[in-house]
């Protein structure tokens, strides 16, 4: 026994924490956890072995990206961080799915406003649709279900019904 209290590492295997300790300056003794779930998941001699494969100012990294995979592996241990990921990537298709039909939708009530015989104060420049996507999403519910009494002229037939199915 050195007198200097052993590392978290070195703490759970049990052994003595040498000065040159590879596990000590990312281990420290008051976070056990962290080691412990790292250990558990990837094994202590594993990490060693990865964190000795490195480039000391890489380590740290290593380090903390192994302590996310670990905990990740833990809470899910079929996908681990690999679940996250493609929950996230699930997440931005179905986001562009929605914007893609918002456009959709911008263009169709951009057409309607284009033809003849509708209330001026509501025609757009066919490439003002990027204004309406920025700056007045807000309002864009009552551009859809805008009634037919306010803004189009009762004798102007409105094709919305037909856009819409
Ligand atoms: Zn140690």
């Amino acid at each position: 026994m050195g007198g200097n209290s052993p590392c978290a590492s070195c703490k759970l295997l049990r052994r003595r924490c040498a000065k040159d300790c590879i596990f000590a300056p990312f281990f420290p003794s008051d976070d056990p956890h962290k080691f412990a779930i790292v250990h558990k998941v990837f094994g202590a001699s594993n990490v060693s072995k990865m964190l000795q494969e490195l480039p000391v100012h890489q380590r740290a990294d290593a380090v903390s990206s192994l302590v996310y995979e670990a905990n990740a592996r833990m809470r899910d241990p079929v996908y681990g961080c690999v679940g996250a990921i493609s929950y996230l990537q699930n997440q931005v298709s179905q986001l562009q799915m929605q914007l893609a039909v918002a456009q959709a939708e911008i263009l169709c009530i951009q057409m309607q406003q284009d033809a003849p015989l509708v209330n001026q104060q509501m025609a757009m420049e066919p490439d003002d649709k990027s204004f309406l996507l920025h700056n007045n999403l807000a309002a864009l519910p009552q551009f859809i279900n805008f009634p037919s009494s306010s803004n189009v002229s009762q004798d102007q037939p409105l094709k919305r019904e037909s856009l819409w199915t």
